[in-house]
């Protein structure tokens, strides 16, 4: 007990530490119920450390959906859970009079989505925005909410409209298939990432039915087609062409079995997604029929072939150059498969034209290796885009409602996250970017979400230490000079320019960006831009060549020759776009690069996003092993840093992220009040704040009102206290706001209170200890007291009883001897009687002078039997005297009885004392006695020579009285 005491007086630092830190957590979190706790922003505090562990106590508890203010996070299970998504919950939802006090699910969004449609509020328009990274669960909530839909936006009473919503949703559904296929790939973070965007529109008529839906896709990253990062593939729909393919196929498309192409890296490694015939089926379902399908794979394997097609170096100029050994046979099989003729396809990779002057005449160039490469890779890229494209188009016309039959929509936009790779190029600037847009898009909706609790608690508080990332955005997407701009400067003016040159340009001319940065160790160039998710390096190599994306003309008209019927679906002989295509290159008209083109659709979507409600979800994947029960927290942290979560941390953080109700306030701060008579007696300083706290009527404590005031009193005093003198501590407002039912704060004020009140605790503990040390102090000198007064009490107890048992001995040992006294003088007075009869007329002589007579002969051998009494007599204080006594002494000791005059025998009761030796007690004695503190009995009596000690053996010492 006392070392507790002490150890938290002395401040035994670490563990001390960590209990209150523990004890802080439980008051403000309560670390138990942390997973009952469905919304991340009322943790308290407001950290990501708690964040995380509230999210893993949900996850270890099966809760998956938890609300972060207006988003919806939701953590992948990776195992089946089928009664979280069964038809009796949607029911649930559907029909609940609030949905939203409900636990977090994203039936809940449907259903608010729904309603708010319903309610015909402006703006009626919803959007979901579905994020997170490939395999998070995007496309599962995406079916999830779909299904939901089709329950919900269906007439109960129509079977009909019912039956439509059930075709349009599995029709959707089937479109993930392809659109994976064709769109995803495995990269070094995932091995299903979404290489583009999508938005679909659910379309819903005035009874808000769905009738239809579109599909929107943005920024497909056709460059994966030609060039793949080491450890990376290519889309998924090549693996699965080579590994699926049947005998037959494999001979009409010219993929045999293990050929390599330079396009398909990693071919051994087989993922789940590498699924032919799902892909197969699900367009089967979309209305792609079988001839068309497989002329889709034959002109993939033509791609697959012209990859393997290779230029040797060219040694004179104005000759074309050749192609390789291994090439010619590639060129062949590529041109077969997309139908195009052999020479005109080669020289058109050989052979650049150029059409000069005002009749436009036109020239041709031989290529540089690198410029056949460039072609070759510029036709590949232009085929897969251009079949994606076409692809969402059949999807889009299996799905869509007739414009008239449709009046309101609820969008779901399935993002592709914010990206970092080692190398990162356009295709990254344009996805962060995307991403920064939507952050602002989200910061400025939870700034309202919050603003508006602030002002149901009575606040009046705007965000303005927020800063939001509106200077990023100016750094990329700015006026006049920004990055984006510069990059397309670059196109437009086509000048030759080096990737140092792009670099210095973007340095010099942006230096005063706060989100500008530069890695001094990079040996490519390279430029870094912090975006809200953290710096990612940007490498200018090869940025203005993808940017222009420059399609020759005469790749296009090559195509327009092809024999394939798909190839002449994707590339029409149009007299208008003919038209269009000719003169570019060399007419003025302004460049529309990749980066242009994006702006353009994101502004479309943003603007799509802003006449809409928005609602978030953010899909979080616990581990990217795919397990389930597993929570990794730095892969959490580094999703939640992504999607924007760790900013909305960021921006409650900015506010008052402590929020303790009242109760729960006065409870824990109650005893400030005792410092505040301390240090400043009878001064009651004004509220803190006192412009700001609004006290309702209806406030359910409200006799909590005066305890909570008198803290709030307190709290100048402690942060003057706290404030180191000369500091202009005192003038800054005290940053706590009263709102109607609870207390706001920010963590540094957290922090005084936390001290104030462990200063109260000690000074508490000071007095607890000082008390308890006086009592225990009084209760040891009871003890001590008590345990000296039994001691002396069984002492002297023991001394009488020790002299009862002496007298008691003395007493029998008298009666007996006086007993056998009588006897003996008995008989000696018989014997001498006889003596007396017989010499009755002699004298007697004096002892010692004269031989013994026989009387006395057979008495001296009457006491030789007798020796042991005679010891006793010889010892005994009283009785036989003189004579007698000797003769028993002699007797017993067997003295020689020749010439008594030779010694003298003397027994010590002759002179003073005891002729005994007693021993000495060996040990201790324990005297243990009923009803007495026994740890104070148990004492050993002061071993003195003096003091009577027990009944000891008497001993005669036989040599010491040979002496006498
Ligand atoms: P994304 O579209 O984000 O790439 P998916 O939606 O395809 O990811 O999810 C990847 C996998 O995770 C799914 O195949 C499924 O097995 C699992 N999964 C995702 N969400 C859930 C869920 N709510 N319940 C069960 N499994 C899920
Ligand atoms: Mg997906």
């Amino acid at each position: 007990m006392a070392s507790q005491v002490n150890g938290h007086s002395s401040g035994s630092d670490a563990q001390g530490g960590k209990s209150l830190r523990e004890d802080l957590q439980e008051f403000l979190g309560g670390e138990a119920l942390l997973h009952e706790l469905d919304d991340l922003t009322k943790v308290n505090p407001v950290t990501l450390e708690t964040v995380l562990r509230c999210l893993q106590a949900r996850y270890a508890a099966d809760m998956f959906y938890t609300s972060a203010g207006c988003t919806l996070v939701a953590l992948n299970p990776f195992k089946p859970v089928p009664q979280l998504y069964s038809p009796a919950l949607m029911r649930e939802y559907h029909a609940a009079p609030q949905p939203q006090k409900l636990r977090p699910h994203i039936f809940a969004v449907g259903e608010q989505t729904y309603r708010n449609v319903q309610s015909l509020i402006e703006p009626v328009n919803q959007s979901i925005i579905v994020s997170g990274e490939s395999g998070a669960g995007k496309t599962w909530t995406s079916r999830c909410l779909m299904k939901f839909y089709a329950v919900v936006a269906a007439s109960p009473t129509s079977l009909e409209s019912h039956k439509i919503a059930e075709r349009i949703e599995q029709r959707i559904l089937n479109s993930n298939p392809v659109m994976e296929a064709f769109g995803n790939a495995c990269t070094l973070r995932n091995n299903n990432s979404s290489r583009f965007g999508k938005f679909i529109q659910l379309q819903l008529n005035s009874a808000q039915q769905m009738t239809g839906a579109a599909v929107q896709t943005y920024l497909l990253e056709k460059t994966r087609v030609t060039c793949q990062a080491s450890s990376e593939r290519n889309f998924h729909i090549f693996y699965q062409i080579c590994k699926g393919a049947s005998v037959d196929e494999r001979l009409q498309w010219h993929l045999p079995e293990g050929a390599s192409f330079s396009w398909l890296p990693n071919p051994e490694r087989t993922l789940e997604e590498d699924c032919f015939q799902v892909t197969r089926e699900a367009m089967l379902h979309l209305g792609i029929d079988i001839p068309t399908q497989n002329n889709i794979f034959q002109v993939l394997a033509g791609l697959l072939h012209l990859g393997n097609i290779w230029f040797a170096d060219s040694k004179d100029e104005a000759q074309s150059c050749q192609l390789m050994d291994d090439a010619k046979c590639s060129i062949r099989t590529s041109a077969s498969l997309l139908q195009l003729p052999e020479d005109p396809l080669l020289e058109t990779l050989q052979i650049r034209t150029i059409r000069a002057g005002r009749q436009q005449q036109v020239f041709q160039k031989p290529c540089s290796r690198a410029e056949c490469d460039t072609r070759r890779d510029c036709l590949a890229k232009l085929v897969y885009a251009r079949l994606f494209d076409w692809l969402v188009s059949v999807i889009n016309s299996s799905i869509c409602a007739d414009p008239d039959s449709w009046t309101t929509f609820i969008g779901l936009l399935d993002v592709y996250g914010f990206e970092s790779f080692p190398s990162n190029s356009l295709e990254q600037l344009c996805i962060n970017y995307a991403n920064e847009k939507l952050q602002q898009h989200f910061v400025a909706h939870y700034l309202r979400a919050q603003q508006e609790e602030y002002a149901v608690e009575g606040l009046d508080w705007s965000f303005v230490n927020y800063q939001d990332n509106q200077a990023c955005l100016d750094l990329i997407e700015g006026s006049p000079i920004s990055i984006c701009s510069l990059i397309n400067e670059e196109c437009r003016l086509n000048r030759p320019s080096s990737a140092a040159q792009l670099q210095t340009r973007i340095e010099s001319t942006l230096a005063g960006s706060p989100c500008l940065g530069h890695n001094k160790l990079s040996r490519e160039p390279s430029f870094i831009v912090v975006h809200y998710a953290g710096p990612v390096q940007y490498h200018t190599a090869g940025l203005v060549e993808k940017n222009k994306d420059p399609v020759p003309p005469e790749l296009t008209r090559l195509l327009q020759q092809s024999q394939d019927p798909l190839l002449k679906v994707l590339f029409p002989m149009d007299p208008e776009e003919k038209s269009q295509e000719e003169p570019s290159g060399q007419s003025r008209a302004p460049v529309l690069t990749v980066v242009s083109k994006f702006k353009a659709s994101l502004e479309q979507l943003l603007q799509v996003l802003h006449s809409t409600t928005p609602h978030y979800i953010r899909c979080i994947k616990p581990n990217s092993q795919g397990q389930a029960h597993t929570f990794l927290q730095e892969e959490v942290l580094s999703q939640l840093e992504a999607c924007g979560l760790v900013e909305t941390i960021h921006i409650s953080a900015a506010g008052f992220p402590i929020r303790i109700p009242h109760q729960n306030f006065v409870e824990r701060y109650e005893l400030l009040r005792r410092l505040c008579t301390r240090t400043s007696p009878g001064s009651h300083s004004p509220s803190p704040d006192e412009g700001h706290s609004e006290w309702s009527p209806h406030t359910k404590g409200a006799t909590l009102q005066p305890l909570l005031q008198d803290i709030l009193h307190t709290l100048p005093a402690l942060t003057q206290a706290a404030a180191t003198p000369g500091d202009p501590a005192e003038a800054t407002p005290v940053p706590v706001h009263c709102g109607r039912t609870k207390v706001f704060m920010t963590d540094s004020m957290l922090e005084l209170l936390e001290c104030g009140r462990a200063q109260v605790l000690e000074q508490c503990a000071c007095c607890i200890q000082g008390s308890w040390r006086r009592h225990r102090h009084r209760k040891q000198e009871r003890q001590r007291q008590a345990a000296t007064l039994i001691q002396a009490a069984i002492r002297s107890w023991l001394a009488r009883k020790h002299i009862q048992r002496m007298h008691a001995a003395a007493t029998a040992i008298k009666r007996t001897w006086q007993k056998w006294r009588i006897r003996m003088a008995f008989l000696a007075s018989k014997e001498l009687d006889g003596v007396q009869e017989k010499h009755v007329s002699q004298v007697p002589l004096p002892l010692g002078s004269l031989l013994l007579p026989q009387a006395q002969t057979s008495l001296l051998e009457a006491i030789i039997r007798l020796w042991p009494l005679g010891l006793v007599l010889a010892n005994a204080a009283v009785g036989v005297r003189g004579f007698q006594r000797k003769l028993v002494v002699w007797a017993c000791l067997q003295l020689p009885m020749g010439n008594p005059s030779s010694y003298a025998v003397q027994t010590a009761q002759e002179q003073a004392g005891v002729t005994s030796i007693r021993a000495l007690p060996q040990g201790s004695i324990k005297f243990h006695c009923r009803k007495s503190p026994l740890p104070y009995a148990d004492i050993c009596p002061e071993p003195s020579l003096h003091s009577v000690t027990g009944f000891n053996q008497i001993l005669l010492e036989r040599h010491s009285l040979g002496h006498m």
